[in-house]
């Protein structure tokens, strides 16, 4: 998929939301990251995510993560599976804003790929942004479109 046609939108069904929300509570204090895919509709819009893979962080860093390799691979073929594709990454901030971190920049390895970033900094009220990630900069904040 060429990168300048990216979908500018990311719609993610409630169901898989609150899983997603779920699991990032679950690993908390520590980053959780997983994958989510989907398929993206014809007119190169918007992305539907159908399905979640949730990969270990095996740094177990309150401020990083790093996806456990054999994990990674796994979420990455079954995403990819069903004539689906991987949509997006997201990982949480236990402590920071739904925001790129410096380090998060760093390590943007997808620029095909939206990621998610979850802020838990007020636990119980988590928020969630997307961003294409490119050059080491924020390319484009996606529209997360929850519910949908
Ligand atoms: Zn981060």
């Amino acid at each position: 998929m060429p990168v300048n046609s990216a979908p500018t939108r990311l719609g993610i069904p409630r169901p898989i939301y609150q899983v997603m929300l779920a699991h990032l509570q679950t690993t908390y204090p520590q980053e959780g990251c997983g994958f989510l895919a989907g398929k993206v509709d014809a007119a190169g819009h918007t992305a539907h995510v159908t399905q979640l893979s949730v990969v270990e962080n095996r740094l177990r860093s309150p401020t990083a993560y790093e996806m456990e390799p054999e994990q990674q691979l796994q979420a990455m073929l079954s995403g990819e599976a069903h004539g689906e594709q991987i949509l997006a990454v997201y990982h949480s901030h236990p402590y920071g804003p739904a925001f790129p971190s410096a380090t998060d920049l760093a390590q943007a390895y997808y620029p095909e790929l939206i990621y998610v970033i979850v802020s838990l900094q007020q636990q119980a009220r988590p928020i969630a942004r997307g961003f294409y990630l490119r050059d080491q900069t924020v390319h484009l904040e996606v529209q997360l479109l929850q519910g949908s």
